[in-house]
C-alpha cells in the first residue's frame, strides 16, 4: 500500500514516514520546496528506501486543489502539515493554513483519491484542552472552546502562542469532522484523528541550530540546558507529553486498525513539569559538548505540592492502538544522544 504524508519533512512527519517505510509501506511525502525534497530523498535512500519513497512539491497548501495530484494512486493519507510556530504576525497566519490545508486535503481526496480508504489527521491536545486552574483529566469528548473564542473576542491582542496556535488546531479539527459529516454519502474513506500533547524525543528532520528546531523540541532543549535561572512558574509549568516515535506509530496504527475509523484518539505518555525533565536529564551523563545541563530547583518537587493541571485519559488509545510508551528517561537519553551525534 502507498501512503501520502503531508508536511513530510516536519519533526513528527519524518518519523511517520520512517515508521511507514519500516512496516513495508511505500510513501509519497509532500514538502514545500525542492531543497526539502532533496533532504528527504537523501535521508530515506541512505536507510535503503530509495524505491519506496518519493516526494512531491506542494508549494502552497492553501491553494484550491493543492493536493489534487498528490492524492492520486494512494491508499491512505496522513495529513500532518500545519504551522506550529510563534514566528508569525497574525492569528490568520496559523489558522488559515491549518484549516484550509486540512479541508483542502479532504476535498482533494474526495475528488481524486479514488483508492483512499482512510485519512489520519494530526490534530493536537490543543484542540481538546481548555486549561482550568484546578487539575483536570481531559478525554476525547472535550473540545477547546476557549481559545477560538479568545481569538474572536480579542483579535490580535490574544497571544499567538499558545492561544492562536491552539485555536488553529481546534478550528482545523472541527472543519475536518464537519467536512466528513457533510460529505458522508459521497466519500469512500473515513478519518481518524490523533490528539497528541507536547511531543518530545529524537529529531531526524533537517535542522542545524536550536533556533531552527521545531517548537516543542526547541523549548525542551532550551529548558534542560538553560544558561540562565528560570522562574519557579516556568519550572513548575506542567502539561502532558508523548515521544515522537510513539506518536508516529499511533499514526500508522490508526491507519491499520479498523476500530480507529471515525475516532479522535488522545495519545499521551503522561504528565510532566519542567523540573522533572531537568531532573531526568541530570540522571544521565551529559553527552553534549557545548551545552551543560541546567539544574533548576530540584527542591520544588520535594515539597510534594506538585500539581498537574492538564492530564489525559488514554483509555481509548490503549484499547484501540495499545501503544507501549517510551519513558521520560529513555526519551531524554535518546534526544540528547542524537544532539550529541550532531556535535552539539
Ligand atoms: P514542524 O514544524 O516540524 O512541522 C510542521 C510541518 O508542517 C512542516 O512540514 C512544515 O513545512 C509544514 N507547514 C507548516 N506551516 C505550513 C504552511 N503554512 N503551509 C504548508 N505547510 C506548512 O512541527 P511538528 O512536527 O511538531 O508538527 C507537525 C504536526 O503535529 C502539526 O500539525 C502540529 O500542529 C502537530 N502537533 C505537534 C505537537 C508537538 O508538540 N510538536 C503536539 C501536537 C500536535 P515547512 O518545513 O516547509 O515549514
Amino acid at each position: 500500500d502507498k501512503v501520502l504524508v503531508s508536511g513530510a519533512n516536519g519533526y513528527i512527519a519524518m518519523w511517520v514516514v520512517r515508521t511507514l517505510l519500516e512496516r513495508g509501506y511505500a510513501v509519497r511525502g509532500t514538502v514545500r520546496s525542492a531543497s526539502k525534497a532533496k533532504f528527504m530523498e537523501a535521508y530515506f535512500s541512505a536507510l535503503g528506501y530509495a524505491d519506496k519513497f518519493e516526494s512531491v512539491i506542494v508549494d502552497d497548501i492553501m491553494k484550491d486543489g493543492a493536493f489534487d495530484e498528490a492524492v492520486k494512486g494512494v491508499d491512505a493519507i496522513a495529513h500532518t502539515a500545519s504551522p506550529f510556530t510563534g514566528n508569525v504576525q497574525t492569528h490568520d497566519d496559523l489558522i488559515k493554513p491549518a484549516v484550509k490545508g486540512t479541508v483542502g486535503m479532504l476535498e482533494s481526496a474526495l475528488k481524486h483519491g479514488t483508492q483512499v480508504r482512510r485519512i489520519v489527521i494530526t490534530s493536537s491536545g490543543a484542540a481538546v484542552i481548555s486549561p482550568l486552574d484546578t487539575p483536570t483529566v481531559f478525554t476525547e469528548v472535550d473540545w477547546n472552546e476557549k481559545d477560538p473564542q479568545s481569538v474572536k473576542e480579542l483579535g490580535d491582542k490574544a497571544p499567538i502562542l499558545p492561544t492562536g496556535y491552539r485555536a488553529s488546531k481546534t478550528l482545523a479539527e472541527k472543519a475536518a469532522w464537519s467536512f466528513v459529516e457533510e460529505h458522508k454519502a459521497e466519500i469512500g474513506w473515513d478519518i481518524s484523528v490523533i490528539n497528541p500533547p507536547f511531543v518530545f524525543g529524537p529529531a531526524i528532520h533537517d535542522f542545524t541550530t536550536i533556533a531552527s528546531l521545531n517548537t516543542s523540541l526547541q523549548i525542551w532543549i532550551s529548558t534542560v540546558t538553560s544558561s540562565t535561572p528560570l522562574p519557579k512558574e516556568h519550572l513548575l509549568y506542567s502539561e502532558s507529553w508523548v515521544d515522537v516515535r510513539d506518536v508516529a506509530l499511533a499514526h500508522v496504527l490508526s491507519l491499520e486498525k479498523p476500530d480507529a475509523g471515525g475516532e479522535r484518539i488522545i495519545v499521551s505518555a503522561g504528565t510532566w513539569n519542567w523540573q522533572e525533565w531537568i531532573d531526568t536529564a541530570n540522571l544521565l551523563e551529559n553527552p553534549l559538548k557545548t551545552l551543560p545541563f541546567y539544574k533548576g530547583e530540584p527542591s520544588l518537587l520535594e515539597a510534594g505540592k506538585v500539581e498537574y493541571l492538564i492530564s489525559f485519559n488514554t483509555e481509548k488509545e490503549q484499547r484501540i492502538l495499545g501503544i507501549k510508551h517510551h519513558t521520560k528517561l529513555e526519551t531524554a537519553r535518546d534526544t540528547l544522544e542524537d544532539f550529541a551525534k550532531r556535535g552539539w
